[in-house]
């Protein structure tokens, strides 16, 4: 297939491998950021592959894992009103709120639907001009623009039964939160591509500066995480630290300028908690005032939620890369994809679910290499990216 299996080949694989090996004089950690990049890095075994010292720490990039718990139960709580067809994902369905998921209201009554697109959601108002028509909308920078875009039409069509539970994030302050904690160990990103080719590179040069330390924007296939580590670990080891674009194909320098304006024109910036971490400011966007009147959080007035997340579990050091999935007590017991606590194992994005469904169920990784039968169910569903 073009486009995926020449960066699956195995002789280049091979050649960057030995480039890497080769370079690397001491230690290095790295983060890839988005979720999808931590899957492929599993499923190919490429953390395996790299020399010893170079570890890659899981970042906070899987929308599912970090929509905050208090956003997860207010839908819930809309999903359950009579009158209101509440649309949403797949792979938000089996998220655990603080007592229940998507699934159980569907269970117990709700008209709780999965859509491939907001403007689903939004023909469905259309449809039931007498029903309340809610889509959760949530996500990186990569579902900002078609949810925006589902917000600007509903405006332009005069479509009032349509709003929207906005939950929205942004990388690039994330990046500066992880540096800016105690705890911090990266020394180098590899940045989520999908979301530089909407936002282009703009926002890094300054983060790379600041911090001193290399960002490559990376893709998702293995020679595109191996390059990233690459053309990463020979910053590290020059003492470099410059923003470098190894996606060219996917990612001009200024992103996608359409996309950009339709950001601009319907939300705006605001400080956002992310599940597990907590408040970053200025991560997220919302609607913006001329909007306000779509936002479904307004519209049924569920500003005031309490909260309680399991005690046992620790995607939020997950999230932040301070543990392996693995070295959570309930990873593989209590918590499987079936039985999930937290939504780092729901997610298809989700590190916890990458490490369950790749059999990285014990200490170095190495038994049951291959994919478990139990696949969390985001990934049989329509996903957030
Ligand atoms: S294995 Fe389950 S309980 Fe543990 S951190 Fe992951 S989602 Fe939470």
């Amino acid at each position: 297939m073009k486009y995926i299996d020449e960066f699956q080949d195995p002789d280049l694989a091979r050649r960057l491998l030995d480039d890497i090996h080769a370079t690397v004089t001491r230690p290095w950690a790295l983060m890839e950021v988005c979720g999808g990049q931590t899957h492929s890095i599993i499923r190919h075994g490429i953390d395996q592959l790299l020399p010893d010292a170079v570890e890659l720490i899981h970042g906070p990039g899987c929308p599912v894992c970090v929509t905050p718990l208090d956003v997860i139960d207010k839908a819930l709580e809309i999903a359950s009103r009579p009158g209101v067809i509440f649309c949403s994902f797949g792979d938000m369905l089996r998220v655990p709120g603080s007592g229940s998921d998507l699934f159980r209201v569907r269970a117990a009554g709700g008209d709780v639907r999965v859509v491939y697109s907001p403007l689903d959601a939004l023909r469905l108002a259309q449809e039931h001009p007498d029903r309340e028509v809610v889509f959760f909308g949530i996500g990186f920078e990569t579902t900002a623009p078609p949810n925006a875009m589902a917000v600007h039409q509903a405006r332009r069509l005069g479509v009032r039964n349509f709003s929207m539970l906005v939950s929205h994030v942004r990388v690039p302050p994330a990046i500066e939160a992880i540096m800016e904690s105690d705890t911090c160990r990266v020394q180098a990103f590899l940045a989520a591509g999908h979301v530089c080719s909407v936002m282009g590179t703009d926002e890094y040069p300054a983060l790379a500066e600041r911090h001193r330390v290399p960002i490559v924007v990376t893709g998702f296939e293995p020679l595109d995480i191996l390059e990233g580590v690459r053309r990463a670990v020979r910053q590290l080891e020059r003492g470099e630290h410059t923003v470098d674009n190894a996606y060219r194909r996917a990612v001009p320098a200024e992103g996608n300028p359409a996309a950009k304006a339709m950001l601009a024109d319907v939300f705006e910036a605001t400080d956002r908690a992310w599940r597990g971490i907590g408040v970053i400011p200025g991560s997220g966007w919302r609607l913006s005032e001329r909007y306000r009147d779509l936002d479904a959080e307004h519209r049924f007035a569920v500003t005031h939620i309490d909260t309680r997340e399991p005690a046992q579990c620790r995607s939020g050091e997950v999230l932040q890369g301070l543990i392996k999935p693995k070295e959570c007590a309930a990873f593989g017991t209590v918590c499987t994809p079936r039985t999930p606590l937290g939504a780092t194992m729901v997610s298809s994005e989700g590190a916890c679910a990458a490490y369950y469904l790749y059999r990285r169920l014990d200490g170095d990784g190495t038994r049951g290499a291959g994919r478990t039968s139990e696949a969390p169910a985001a990934l049989e569903g329509t996903s957030v990216v």
